[in-house]
């Protein structure tokens, strides 16, 4: 149903260098208005995306990873309108995860034709599509079935990390049929780890050769910093590498706004730095949960505890000691941390002998039935304290052993079967984790390569060892205060 009477037949006034590149550019800036009937200027890293795909290579697909907020929508919608005036017999097809999700896409370019009257009067703007003399730009359900039997000249697929697979391959099968015909994918790394775009980035790292497809992105993917890291040595940092509009339209203020905690670490990290290893963070335990479980109690002196350690020389993860008392309902006390306190100080290396003498003090304190750790990192240490005959024992990491110690354990904290004396840390290591989903229950993993889950695993470990402990000796007596 036409909202508009048929528009002007009539072509725009433009005259086309043969750089079809320069030419967007020079038609984007001539035609398009932003708000306030500002121009819409093309910045140079804007004009490398457009080069990708309509430069000499002219692949037949192409894809773009950035970070949210850099306006990639109003690029792909000046490119659409590009084509729809200024081409014969176009078909452009915009596409999302959904009808709801293209037709933003398809608003911004109805906006941009009722900001310049040229463009108005030689349109005919639907619901669905706008139309310019034997060309259409329209915006569709992201349905297979209606996708079937289409032939696009270009197709415009937002969202590429949370596409439907089924409906991005139907969408390629659609631009195989037109010599011409391309696809620009474009989006931010999506949860799940398979997403498309992910999958087109894969093929393109691993075929550089294969010129028929181009990927570009903007992103700290190749950096460990922290989540808001915006200084490299003086140069910009890990925000501007994945924010190329930062400092121009974009704000560091309002890119920062929506940082954790507001927004998961994990997806942060994917949708503003476009960093791709990052798992899909579901929180652990409950939000909460953790921190309604400390008593604020410290473990008495004397008492019976296992005591586990972990973590790294290098520093890259923190190195914990911690205790749980041997009780079927065990009590937990962080007893000591180390971590390189700058992530990008790569000469530091954790204290040995601090982490092994904070071992012993445990061990005069407490009535300590075993010491667990996994061997295989802490050879050196535990060759030292079992020579002074204090009860270490190997708990080797293994994914069967991670596996049944991990659902002990949060299956003990979600019926409040466990407590705690209230240090941050484990609680901060375990929103850093999340579970792995190979068999029974899972194991904590990091949700970040970046972040550290140390504290959580020694508590992981402490539990199953303190109730296995408090499941083999005689049922202890409780002390009864009269
Ligand atoms: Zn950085």
């Amino acid at each position: 149903m036409p909202v508009r009477v048929l528009g002007d037949q009539t072509r725009l006034r433009f005259k086309p260098s043969g750089n079809e590149v320069d030419d967007f550019c020079r038609w984007s800036e001539t035609y398009l208005r932003l708000p306030g009937n500002r121009k819409l200027m093309i910045r140079d890293w804007q004009r490398d995306i457009v080069e990708m795909v309509w430069g000499a290579d002219r692949p037949k697909l192409s894809a773009l990873a950035i970070g949210r907020g850099n306006a990639k929508s109003t690029l792909a919608a000046a490119m659409a309108l590009y084509r729809l005036y200024q081409g014969e017999d176009e078909s452009v097809d915009i596409l999302a995860v959904d009808y709801r999700q293209a037709a933003l896409i398809g608003k911004i370019c109805t906006k941009f034709v009722g900001r310049h009257e040229q463009l108005e009067k030689r349109a005919t703007v639907f619901a669905d599509r706008i139309a310019v003399r034997q060309s259409t730009l329209e915006w569709l359900p992201a349905n297979a079935a209606a996708l079937e039997g289409r032939t696009p000249t270009l197709v415009i697929a937002d969202e590429g990390g949370r596409i439907d697979q089924e409906v991005y391959e139907v969408a390629v099968h659609s631009v195989s049929k037109l010599d011409t015909a391309q696809l620009f994918l474009i989006g931010t790394p999506g949860p799940n780890p398979r997403n498309v775009l992910a999958q087109f980035r894969e093929h393109s790292l691993t075929h550089p050769e294969d010129k028929t497809q181009a990927y570009k992105e903007f992103s700290a993917d190749r950096w460990d910093h922290s989540l808001t890291c915006d200084d490299h040595d003086g140069d910009p940092g890990c925000l501007s590498a994945a924010n190329p509009a930062l400092g121009d339209w974009l704000s560091r203020e309002s890119l920062l706004a929506t940082a954790p905690p507001k927004t998961s670490e994990a997806h942060w990290r994917r949708v503003r730095l476009i960093q791709w290893r990052v798992a899909n963070s579901e929180p652990v335990l409950p939000l909460g949960l953790w921190e309604s479980l400390s008593t604020g109690e410290e473990i008495p002196p004397g008492s019976k505890v296992v005591l586990a350690f972990d973590g790294s020389y290098s520093g890259n993860d923190a190195t914990v000691v911690l205790a749980a008392t041997v009780d079927r309902e065990p009590h937990l006390q962080l007893v000591k941390a180390w971590a390189r306190p700058d992530p990008r100080d790569t000469d530091y290396r954790v204290p040995i002998e601090q982490v092994e003498q904070a071992v012993r003090d445990a061990c005069r304190e407490w009535d300590v039935a075993e010491i667990a750790c996994d061997t295989y990192r802490w050879q050196r240490s535990l060759s030292i304290l079992e020579a002074e005959a204090l009860p270490v024992r190997d708990f080797p990491q293994s994914v069967t052993r991670m596996s049944a110690a991990t659902a002990g354990f949060l299956t003990a904290a979600r019926n409040a079967k466990l407590s705690h004396s209230g240090h941050p840390l484990i609680g901060e290591h375990l929103t850093n984790a999340t579970t792995t989903e190979d068999g029974r229950g899972g194991r904590l993993v990091k949700s970040h390569r970046a972040v550290r889950i140390d504290a959580a695993i020694c508590a992981v470990m402490a539990v199953s060892r303190a109730t296995w402990h408090a499941t083999k000796s005689k049922p202890k007596r409780r002390t009864i205060a009269f």
